[in-house]
């Protein structure tokens, strides 16, 4: 098969991985690694939702290079598209499709690289694919990936997603929960016979906005911020609310720990029942260290940047303790989960040469 980066992403946006439905995609990624003579390993947290793990090469010396990007894409939204969604519509230099820029093209570029070095992999440290299912709505895929052995080592991460190839050089992480209060229902004409649940969340969001962090702003992403997103409460006018709940969303900052801020929420919210249901620590490479200043010298950028949103890379790391990773991918941040999303096929095709760079860097040295 001798596809380009352009018509390689075009294939991919014809899977309609919206939301759960990964398995074909992975399916038609996992067999092409598999011809260029990778070990791939495929991993299902749930029926069609399906991550592969690719890797070649390998040596006791240094561990491989890690490529990663998600095969899952938002729906399309409410508004309707002037293009084909799916069939990878292009005009000019735009390539169309869900999941264009966010981020198949990336993850084409991935497997374009990884083919062009196939047969140089084998004596060197090698490299490691990891192509994820769901991560939009809270990077599931990579967190049941991460309790797997599948993701074996490695020593170095790229994150291919949109950034208009521009190196980033890490994100905020994120801590979600709900707090539910409860109280006891009672006639609406008689409150003094219950007991408020409504009033206790009330009073807790008030004191959830005047928080203080207590952390010193991170020279790059600032300061940790909060946002109360949800609030839901009461089943009628004339009824004591007996339960209330509130979702919060934390994004922090390096420096800020996980565990210590949880526990000041915790006693802040004594009277809730607190519910995390999703802890991301924030992802930071030192824009100084080594293997960074390389990948700066490859893109050529010099500014160090962060990115907006949370990537696979905040669980991957769990595994991959400590290893210094890249957000870098050929879509445009801006045209991600937007109607008519695009990619410009300059960026796509750009972004091979940069990885096969990245990689070739990786296992000369
Ligand atoms: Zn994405």
């Amino acid at each position: 098969m001798t596809q380009d980066a352009v018509s390689l992403t075009q294939s991919l946006l014809r899977f309609q991985t919206v939301m759960g439905q990964e398995r074909d995609c992975a399916q038609f990624a996992a067999h092409m690694l598999e011809e260029w003579g990778f070990a791939v390993k495929k991993h299902e947290f749930q029926e069609g939702r399906t991550s592969v793990v690719a890797r070649l090469g390998g040596s006791d010396k240094k561990a491989p290079l890690c490529l990663t990007g998600h095969l899952d894409v938002v729906p399309l939204g409410a508004s309707a598209w002037s293009k084909d969604p799916f069939s990878g519509e292009t005009d000019g230099d735009r390539l169309y499709g869900r999941g264009s820029s966010d981020m198949k093209a990336g993850v084409a570029a991935m497997l374009l690289a990884a083919r062009s070095f196939s047969k140089k992999l084998s004596q060197s440290p090698g490299i490691v694919l990891v192509l994820t299912a769901a991560e939009e709505g809270g990077c599931v895929g990579s967190r049941h990936l991460a309790q797997t052995q599948l993701l074996g080592k490695a020593g170095a991460m790229i994150v291919g997603e949109p950034t208009s190839n521009y190196p980033l050089v890490g994100h905020k992480g994120s801590i979600k929960f709900h707090a539910t209060f409860k109280g006891v229902s009672a006639h609406g004409s008689m409150p003094e016979l219950g007991d408020n649940a409504i009033y206790k969340a009330a009073h807790a969001v008030t004191r959830l906005a005047s928080f203080d962090f207590e952390a010193k702003a991170h020279p790059i992403m600032g300061k940790p911020t909060m946002n109360v997103g949800t609030i839901e409460g009461g089943s009628g006018v004339n009824l004591v609310p007996d339960v209330a709940k509130i979702g919060v969303d934390i994004r922090t900052v390096p420096g800020v720990d996980h565990q210590a801020l949880l526990k000041r929420f915790r006693s802040l919210l004594a009277e809730a029942e607190i519910d995390v249901f999703s802890d991301l620590p924030p992802v930071w490479t030192e824009p100084q260290h080594d293997w960074m200043r390389r990948v700066f010298e490859v893109c050529k950028a010099h500014e160090p940047r962060t990115a907006t949103y949370m990537t696979d890379a905040a669980n991957l790391l769990k595994v991959y303790a400590g290893v210094p990773t890249v957000v870098l991918g050929p879509g445009e941040a801006a045209q991600a989960h937007q109607t008519d999303e695009y990619c410009s096929m300059e960026r796509i095709r750009q972004s091979v040469s940069i990885y096969e760079a990245l990689i070739d860097d990786w296992i000369k040295s």
